[in-house]
């Protein structure tokens, strides 16, 4: 039976070390499944790192996905910050590849001056340079769904460039909210997950990954990530409606305590 794996967005707070090894370790000890590394400002990791965390990750059956860095903008007027993008998703997919992780999550860039509609072509583009590039690479590689409504990365948007490209999407129910202001009931997540499922079929929906955290948000979508217990994101619900739709995957958790609402939430989702 399929079933959701929980984990947290980096090194646990409560970690020994802040090592990618030690937080391995943490993860384990508190009885999660998961860990995303995440390469917020460049990739750094180089191979013989990246072995011996694949390696600790297997010995310790936890599932590893990787977050590029959050400077990329697949959408920019200039070539040259086009191309360096195209690397740090590369990049990251390499060391994904040496480490054994699943995905590799990227923020895919703003629209800036252009519609919706040019921005998605220019996307397409790009992305399938990235993919020429990590053909060899075993992690999928998976656009976010983004909290602000300037960025690219609207549900619907990222479905349709899954249809036509061999990718898969990281939905990040928080970011879906704050977007939006939706998306915050047993009904609407349910929507949302057979969504996923009649536009790429049931393995996707059985082979999810996931963000989730506390936001806070304003008309212009995401503004912070918050505790789950102070805000107003229904994830008893989302929680819920995962088991109901017997989805599987990777949900990792990214609100500012990590471990202690990735427990609440594998606590919350065991009980449904
Ligand atoms: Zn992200």
């Amino acid at each position: 039976m399929a079933g959701m794996i929980f984990g947290t967005a980096g090194v646990p707070l409560s970690s020994r070390e802040r090592s990618s090894l030690a937080g391995l370790e943490r993860v384990a000890e508190l009885g999660l499944g998961a860990m995303e590394l995440e390469f917020v400002h460049s990739v750094r990791m180089g191979e013989q790192m990246a072995l011996a965390v694949g390696e600790r990750a297997a010995k310790l059956s936890l599932s590893l996905s990787i977050h590029a860095p959050y400077y990329i903008n697949l959408c920019s007027a200039d070539p040259e910050k086009r191309a360096a993008s195209r690397k740090r998703i590369v990049d990251a997919a390499r060391v994904g590849n040496w480490c054994g992780a699943k995905s590799i999550v990227f923020h895919t860039g703003f629209y800036g001056e252009l519609s919706p509609d040019a921005a998605y072509e220019l996307v397409v583009e790009e992305l399938k340079a990235v993919l020429a590039e990590t053909a060899d690479f075993s992690p999928t590689l998976r656009p976010e769904v983004l909290g602000k409504s300037s960025q690219f990365g609207a549900l619907d948007e990222l479905l349709q460039l899954c249809r036509e490209l061999p990718l898969l999407p990281c939905i990040d129910f928080s970011h879906l909210h704050a977007r939006t202001g939706q998306f915050n009931t047993f009904a609407e997540f349910g929507g949302v997950l057979d969504k996923v499922e009649s536009a790429l079929g049931r393995e996707a929906a059985e082979n999810l990954h996931l963000h989730i955290s506390g936001i806070d948000y304003g008309p212009k979508g995401e503004r912070k990530h918050l505790l789950l217990a102070e805000a107003d994101f229904n994830y008893e619900e989302l929680m819920a409606a995962l088991a109901d739709r017997a989805a599987g995957g990777t949900a990792i958790c990214e609100s500012p305590n990590l471990e202690e609402d990735a427990l609440l939430m594998q606590r919350t989702y065991l009980k449904k």
